[in-house]
């Protein structure tokens, strides 16, 4: 049996997959533009060629303008589209007037027979700053008309997406996704989230998506609703949504809004196009100030389309290149509420470390100290705590601060030591301290990420407090007889000494010497002193 969807690679909660609907594959996470059914400002085939192998359109509209017209034409002629259609049932129009007056059935038979690809069930979304017993209301609507959907549809052609609302009451968002995770649906749908972008709550967002992620079978793609922002679709994606629409690129249109990687900027306002999608470097900032307002729109929008394009494919490279959490990262700094969600996601360690691959083909960055939580760091010391095994002889151990060279047994310092220590090395256990992984056991030292990372880290209050915590975890598990500090670079002074200070049977040696005989002297004195 073919699988709908196949994942390709990960990081973190992101993932490269491949949704294979009746009219060929999907690689997401994929970005579909919203387009109306009856009024094109950008042809979908226009799209097409710009590198949107789907789209997104209303079947609750189509119905509305074109009727029964549009079950005998179908709706890629309709919109003159060769690509993947997914439709929207109408669940929007309700959120903005009220009930409409067709049933889900109705509008699920309505999407097989004008031949959607992939289609939503017509659900009542939640929004956002409803009371809870609306929101509740509009949950237990959605799963009626889920069973309801499922009941009529055949679902050969047609992929079918569950969707799941609860808005902002995380409780109800996950007895949503628990219970439609549960009916057959090939795709879900996480309800409702625009006005959360609007107001750039990514921590609120990214809670939302969390929540229903972990309630959801991993082999199943997530759309998210409306997130055609350049800051919301590497946060969204590194959290596990897979499929995006967006009419973002055209509602910022209108209102004067050019997209940039960061965020978005006053048209009016630029002095300057700072882009070079072939709207930007075809045309002057003048000639598109000059132009009719709707041919202005039509370039802006191009342009936003652009920017939405060019921001899926950078996170999927960031995938590939098992850069996600730096690239996350870079994108957060564009804007202090992304910031915040770091916290969250160093909260989330469980969540994350699942697609994180063991292997990657890059170093890791470590620039400040919410990249100690990454899910490797973390990984790596549950790994330390819960699978080392140290020969019991070795009862002294021996901490070296860490080295340039890497994996560190091939540092000048550490061949010289060893070789000056001869027959007393089947006592010691030898570790390195670095900033970014606590303790790292000589052995363990070419294991990746311990020789693969990149370090900016400064020895602050914040990276010290980390340090000590993490060896004290090492020495609570493995107790030695002895603990010896080596210092031989200044930098590592202040945590060797408050080290020291805290550790029993602990004690520092200064060997800012290059004599090794004078340093092996002092480490085999000190052993034979607890030996005798
Ligand atoms: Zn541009």
């Amino acid at each position: 049996m073919i699988k709908m969807f196949e994942i390709k690679a990960s990081d973190l909660a992101g993932r490269i997959g491949e949704i294979k609907t009746k009219r060929g594959s999907l690689e997401t996470p994929c970005i579909l533009p919203v387009i109306h059914p009856a009024r094109q400002i950008i042809a979908p085939k226009d799209m097409d060629k710009m590198g949107f192998k789907a789209v997104m359109t209303n079947a609750y509209i189509t119905l509305k303008v074109f009727g029964k017209i549009a079950e005998e034409k179908g709706i890629h002629r309709i919109i003159d589209y060769d690509g993947i259609i997914m439709t929207d049932s109408g669940g929007y129009q309700i959120l903005e007037y009220g009930s409409l007056e067709v049933s889900p059935v109705e509008m699920a038979i309505f999407q097989e027979r004008i031949g959607s690809d992939i289609a939503l069930v017509l659900d009542t979304p939640t929004g956002i700053g409803v009371d809870r017993k609306r929101a509740k209301k509009t949950v237990e609507m959605t799963l009626k008309a889920a069973e309801e959907t499922l009941k009529v549809v055949k679902t050969e052609s047609t992929l079918w997406v569950g969707p799941i609302q609860g808005g902002s009451y995380l409780d109800l968002l996950k007895k949503s996704a628990k219970l439609t995770s549960k009916m057959k649906f090939d795709l879900f749908a996480l309800g409702s989230p625009t006005e959360v972008m609007e107001s750039y709550n990514f921590e609120l967002l990214a809670k939302m998506i969390i929540t229903v992620k972990q309630s959801l079978p991993i082999d199943k793609p997530l759309h998210l609703f409306g997130a055609g922002h350049p800051l919301t679709i590497p946060l969204a994606v590194a959290l596990g949504c897979d499929l995006f629409d967006s009419a973002s690129y055209i509602i910022y249109a209108r209102e004067g809004r050019y997209m940039t990687d960061y965020g978005t900027l006053r048209f009016d306002e630029l002095k300057y196009l700072p882009c070079n999608c072939n709207i930007c470097s075809n045309h002057t900032l003048k000639e598109i100030k000059d132009l009719e307002p709707k041919e202005r729109i039509k370039k802006i929008a191009t342009h936003n389309l652009n920017v939405l394009l060019k921001e899926v494919k950078a996170t999927k490279q960031a995938i590939e290149d098992g850069r996600l959490w730096e690239y996350l990262g870079i994108k957060a700094r564009a804007h202090p509420m992304f910031w915040q969600v770091f916290k969250l996601l160093i909260n989330n360690y469980e969540f994350l470390e699942d697609g994180t691959p063991l292997f990657k083909p890059r170093a890791l960055f470590f620039y400040e100290h919410y990249d100690l939580m990454r899910p490797e760091a973390l990984r790596y010391h549950k790994m330390l705590i819960e699978d080392l095994f140290v020969l019991p002889e070795k009862k002294i151990l021996l901490i070296l601060p860490e080295s340039d060279v890497k994996p560190f047994y091939k540092s000048p310092f550490y061949i010289k030591l060893t070789k000056a220590l001869g027959d007393t090395l089947k006592y010691i256990q030898i570790c390195f301290l670095t900033l970014p992984f606590g303790l790292v056991p000589v052995e363990l030292s070419d294991v990746y990420p311990l020789s693969q990372y990149v370090n900016s880290l400064k020895l602050d209050s914040y990276v010290m407090k980390r340090i000590l915590k993490l060896t004290k975890e090492f020495i609570k598990k493995y107790p030695f007889d002895k603990i010896i500090f080596l210092n031989h670079q200044d930098a590592y002074y202040p945590i060797l000494r408050k080290l020291a200070r805290i550790i029993k049977n602990s004690f520092i040696i200064d060997t800012n010497t290059n004599n090794f005989d004078e340093i092996e002297k002092k480490i085999s004195k000190s052993i034979s002193e607890e030996r005798s």
